[in-house]
């Protein structure tokens, strides 16, 4: 594994100003990010789990420059992004590929399956005619698309448009792939053929950024999860190993869990401590002071709660915001995370 993480995020804040309706409704600072600290290192496949609202497509966009950030900093394998000029993004673009979350609106009506792809190689990778087009069916093939090369989209199902997208994407053998929310909208028998074949043709290196509310999703297709609320990040852990331990993370990832705050989010302090049931075992002042991510005795990531923090101070020192240790890196001193099961089938 690499010794450089693909994406690093630090203390990213992202806010704006949001009008209401009328010339003379006041305006309200809607602050989306609140100091989001995040590693995605080679070869990890991260869920950002959350609800609506709770930050992770604005993280997603602001990674991979499609939305302005307000403070902080993005780098892409060593390199500030942020503050990159778009000319020189442009060289790096091809390996850094963004799934959109509507398929059918980022394919040209005209065009057929055959033909999004061979374009996408020809004009992002370079390739020539010939290549491109036998490039391209390779790709298709390999997502199963073998029989609607000249399908154009509106013969197509949601399953296989969005197949459509992740061809294009996966033909240029990105190192960064963040994907918002690509499986929306689709059955989920379709939610699952698609996730397959994301991560199943990553490039082995590559790191993929998934932004999902699907908590089966996270748990079957991804090596490390990340749980957003109201702007933070408040719970990372190994999805496939560990269940996640802050009490909202558990209300997301129990499908059995009663509806979930919305609107009641505390303004100011820990955002669930009015829901939250481990209050009541807590100083509740503590809580009115936002913790940070902080190792836990619970699993080998990291959670933002005063009450589930390590008792240990040793552990953690050097875990990332993935929750995991990066294993190549010989400062590294933190336990090392249970080997998460590899890509694809689990
Ligand atoms: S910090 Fe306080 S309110 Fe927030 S989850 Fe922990 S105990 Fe609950």
């Amino acid at each position: 594994m690499s010794r450089q993480p693909t994406v690093e995020v630090k203390q990213l804040h992202k806010s704006f100003v949001q009008r209401g309706p009328w010339p003379w409704s006041p305006e309200r600072r809607i602050h989306a990010l609140k100091g989001v600290d995040m590693q995605l290192w080679p070869g990890q496949v991260l869920a950002v789990v959350g609800q609506s609202g709770s930050g992770k497509t604005t993280l997603a966009r602001i990674v991979l420059g499609l939305e302005e950030l307000s403070e902080g900093q993005v780098l892409i394998e060593g390199r500030r992004w942020d503050t990159m000029g778009e000319a020189e993004r442009h060289r790096y673009r091809i390996h850094y590929q963004y799934v959109p979350q509507d398929a059918m609106a980022a394919l040209d009506p005209q065009q057929t399956s055959l033909e999004h792809v061979a374009e996408t190689l020809r004009v992002l990778g370079g390739n020539g005619r010939a290549e491109a087009r036998k490039k391209g069916e390779e790709m298709l093939v390999r997502l199963g698309l073998s029989e609607r090369f000249h399908a154009l989209p509106r013969e197509m199902s949601g399953g296989e448009q969005r197949r459509v997208t992740l061809a294009r994407v996966l033909a240029l053998a990105p190192r960064l792939v963040v994907a918002d929310e690509p499986t929306s909208g689709l059955d989920p028998q379709r939610r699952q053929e698609v996730l397959r074949d994301l991560v199943g043709n990553l490039p082995t290196e590559a790191a993929c950024m998934l932004v999902t509310h699907n908590m089966a999703a996270a748990k079957r297709w991804c090596t490390h999860a990340v749980v957003m609320l109201d702007g933070w990040i408040i719970e990372t852990f190994d999805p496939q190993n560990d269940m996640p331990v802050h009490p909202y993370s558990k209300l997301l990832f129990d499908p059995w869990s009663a509806p979930l705050p919305g609107t009641s989010l505390a303004t100011e302090g820990c955002p669930f401590r009015d829901d939250c049931p481990l209050v009541e075992g807590s100083d509740p002042d503590r809580c009115r002071v936002m913790p940070s991510l902080m190792a836990t005795d619970h699993h080998d990531g990291r959670v933002a709660c005063h009450q589930l923090a390590s008792t240990d101070p040793s552990p953690g020192a050097a875990l990332d915001a993935t929750g995991s240790t990066n294993p190549s890196d010989p400062q590294s001193s933190g336990s090392p995370i249970p080997n998460p099961q590899p890509r694809g089938e689990s």
